[in-house]
């Protein structure tokens, strides 16, 4: 059988989008309590797991310490913070989750009604979680809303 388990977070950072025109209002330093969900697909195990939760929360756990009440352009690999490359940095960096063959799903919510979604299809997809992620932004899907 075949399910979806997903857990969310939540985070405070600020970000600047300097790509955009000086009077885009994104382009001046601001701040959100971003959601995340990440969502695992898989197989049910003989446990009745599609993963442990506490794998999930594990795996998060090392981003929230990079990411939370940081300015987001300063952290490695996320010089242009937007929810798209946000999403596809923190899906690149969840090794825990992808030591099976797991479809991963990673939405973040910049406030109650937008969001991103980013996605690996298999393992073979996700990108090196060691290298900055918009460089591998091309291998990931990304819905946008
Ligand atoms: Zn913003």
């Amino acid at each position: 059988m075949i399910a979806t388990v997903a857990k969310h977070f939540t985070f405070d950072a600020a970000h600047f989008l300097d790509r955009l025109p000086p009077e885009h209002k994104c382009h001046r330093m601001h701040g959100h309590t971003y959601r995340v969900e990440i969502q695992v697909t898989g197989e049910v195990d003989e446990n009745g797991f599609v993963v442990d939760y506490a794998l999930i929360e594990e795996a998060w756990r090392t981003l929230m310490d990079q990411l939370d009440h940081r300015v987001l352009n300063d952290v490695v690999g996320l010089r242009n913070p937007t929810t798209e490359n946000l999403a596809a940095w923190i899906l690149a960096r969840l090794g825990l989750l992808a030591t099976h063959e797991r479809h991963l799903r990673v939405r973040v919510y910049e406030s109650a009604t937008t969001w991103c979604e980013v996605y690996a299809s298999a393992l073979g997809e996700l990108a090196d979680p060691t290298e900055p992620a918009a460089v591998h932004r091309p291998r990931a899907g990304v819905r946008r809303v």
